[in-house]
């Protein structure tokens, strides 16, 4: 299958590796609506990971002794390129990755925002003068760039994932290498294409395919490195961290979530309702922020959980570049298997399903948008990320029992509330243990804000000037002497 593009050019399958396009033709990557072969990519190793990461420590000195405004200017250049071929790369990501075109031109949009607001910020990584405990001694401190960052993201927002580390790391002064998902590499390497127009020079964004395991060990081992950054399942992110342990290095984890989404009973149901359609079946439900257990008050629980399962049935599922689409296919087929494990032990322990329930009628990993109904923390669906379009909506009595129910999890990411009541929207945002809240909204991801989580979730934050931090030392220089 060939995509029809305005430029080509984007629909590279080769990796990039100190500004030469090497390697291809051995992954296969598919599009999941249809099973069609987009083509295949390079399958790279320890080697060229080696030599990627060698090739950043190389560009790191130049790149960082560039002033900011050069380096925000050459990240302003990308981000005009991406919003320019902002309908190629929506095309690219909805091949590989399923979501409704709608909502990739979204994510590239969300993509681009990252490296706009980077390039802005690399002039504004400021130091601080200290008052001195020494009539004749200065103290001034520095934020330097932290050298070379690796970063390894996952297939949801095969976009958004990448800039969200990688502007901030170059507006630093920081170079890169990236190891995009098997499952989505395309959308990454036309991001390279368009980071090699914009004028990054060679060996500072780095972007390679291939054996995980085998990047990830070089990644997390080479002296060279200095910030290890992913995005991806808690598992995963633990041996990274312990593989990063060797050398000290920085870790900066973005992991999974259990989010829970409560409507109270003083809540404005249809704004409830509304939020919850975006938290929970964006993306098809295949996000670390999805709402993954809804739990409304009992004097509302019945009007809520009839809204929402009118608004579930309405939703249309199909390839995301067809008209009217607002529901893609899972990623893959253990995707599906999981969803439908989950669906399965919740019906079997007494939840109904309202709507859906069932593998959709286009077959493949197509699923019917669920709404559960009569959920119980018995049930695993209480305690496993779903990234599945399942609403499971537990009832609860008192705002103690719901905190406590919401907090019981290892998990921090997001959490969402809806509430009228201005005491309650205090006491309950405070008392919720997690990274984010958004209250009487669904969503919440910005370039302004720091996205992160607490606990089991990750230990970095995304976004504003907090994004920063990850890709800066923090230098005490004391003069003396004076
Ligand atoms: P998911 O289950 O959502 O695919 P993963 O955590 O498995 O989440 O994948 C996220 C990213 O981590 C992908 O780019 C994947 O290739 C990568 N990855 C998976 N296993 C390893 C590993 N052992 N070392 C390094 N990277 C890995």
């Amino acid at each position: 299958m060939t995509l029809v593009l305005k430029d080509p050019e984007l629909l590279e399958f080769r990796s990039l590796i100190d500004g030469e396009w090497v390697g291809a033709g051995v992954d296969a990557v598919h599009n999941p609506a249809t099973g069609a072969l987009l083509g295949h990519v390079a399958h790279l190793g320890a080697a060229e990971a080696t030599r990627a990461v060698e090739a950043a420590a190389r560009a790191f000195k130049p790149w960082a002794k560039k002033l900011a405004k050069e380096r925000g200017a050459i990240l302003r250049r990308w981000f005009d390129l991406i919003i320019a071929n902002r309908e190629d790369l929506a095309l690219i990501l909805t091949s590989e990755q399923g979501k409704p075109l709608a909502e990739a031109r979204g994510e590239i949009d969300y993509a681009a925002s990252y490296v706009e607001y980077y390039a802005e910020e690399a002039k504004r990584i400021y130091g601080e003068t200290v008052p001195s405990h020494r009539p004749d001694a200065r103290i001034i401190v520095a934020r330097q760039p932290a050298g070379v960052v690796a970063a390894i993201t996952p297939w949801n927002f095969p976009a958004g994932m990448i800039t969200r580390k990688i502007a901030p790391a170059l507006a630093a002064g920081c170079t890169a290498v990236v190891k995009p998902a098997p499952e989505t590499p395309l959308t990454a390497l036309a991001l390279a294409v368009l980071a090699q127009r914009a004028g990054i020079p060679d060996g500072v964004f780095n972007v390679l395919t291939g054996d995980a395991p085998a990047i990830g060990q070089v990644f997390t081992g080479h002296p060279a490195v200095r910030v290890v950054g992913f995005t991806g399942s808690t598992e995963v992110g633990k041996l990274l961290m312990r593989q990063a342990a060797g050398g000290v290095k920085k870790v900066a984890l973005e992991l999974g979530g259990n989010a829970p989404f409560i409507v109270f009973d003083d809540a404005d149901i249809d704004a409830a309702v509304e939020g919850a359609m975006i938290s929970k079946f964006r993306n098809m439900g295949q996000t670390c922020v999805c709402a993954n257990r809804i739990y409304v008050q009992d004097g509302v629980y019945d009007a809520f959980v009839a809204r929402l399962a009118e608004r579930v049935a309405a939703l249309v599922v199909g390839e995301g570049t067809a008209p009217g689409v607002t529901q893609g296919p899972l990623i893959t087929a253990d995707a599906l298997a999981k969803v439908e494990r989950l669906v399965a032990d919740a019906t079997a322990k007494g939840a109904t399903a309202v709507t859906g329930g069932r593998h959709h009628a286009l077959g493949r990993t197509f699923y019917e948008p669920t709404v559960l109904a009569g959920v119980t923390a018995a049930m695993t669906v209480a305690r496993e990320e779903i990234f599945g379009p399942v609403a499971p909506v537990f009832r609860f009595h008192s705002e103690d029992e719901v905190v406590e129910a919401a907090n019981n999890t290892e998990y921090g990411l997001a959490a969402y509330f809806y509430a009228r009541d201005i005491g309650r929207i205090f006491r309950v945002a405070e008392a919720l243990e997690y990274g984010m809240v958004g209250i009487n909204s669904g969503l919440l991801s910005s370039e302004l804000a720091p996205f992160g989580g607490v606990k089991e979730s990750g230990n970095s934050r995304e976004g504003g000037p907090h994004g920063i931090a990850e890709f800066v030392e923090t230098k005490y220089m004391l003069l003396g002497g004076l």
